[in-house]
């Protein structure tokens, strides 16, 4: 695989060692051992949970981890959609058995 010039859709072949590798390919394609499948898109997704302002006013990073996030002012935890958590919620997990520490 080669990664494409978005504009011109050609390989980037700027190393030496990536153009000796390109026309090894090309090559082989020649030759019957591979098989050129032309442009296929291959995409990678991203996720940020973001940031939100505390009731306190404080700027709290979301994560998507389970625990959520704490604010580090007044000590509020809020889940990775921003909801915020009850006070109590890992006592409360406990007597439910959601959380077992
Ligand atoms: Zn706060």
């Amino acid at each position: 695989m080669f990664d494409l010039d978005p504009t011109t859709r050609e390989p980037l072949l700027s190393t030496p060692e990536a153009r000796a590798n390109y026309e090894h390919a090309q090559r082989e394609v020649a030759a019957g051992r591979l098989v050129d499948e032309g442009v296929v898109e291959h995409q990678t997704s991203y996720w940020d949970a973001g940031a939100i302002r505390c009731h306190c006013g404080a700027v709290v990073e979301l994560t998507d981890h389970w625990e959520g996030s704490a604010c580090q002012r007044c000590g509020t935890e809020y889940g990775s959609t921003g909801q915020m958590f009850r006070a109590n919620w890992r006592e409360f997990c406990r007597e439910t058995g959601e959380l077992d520490d």
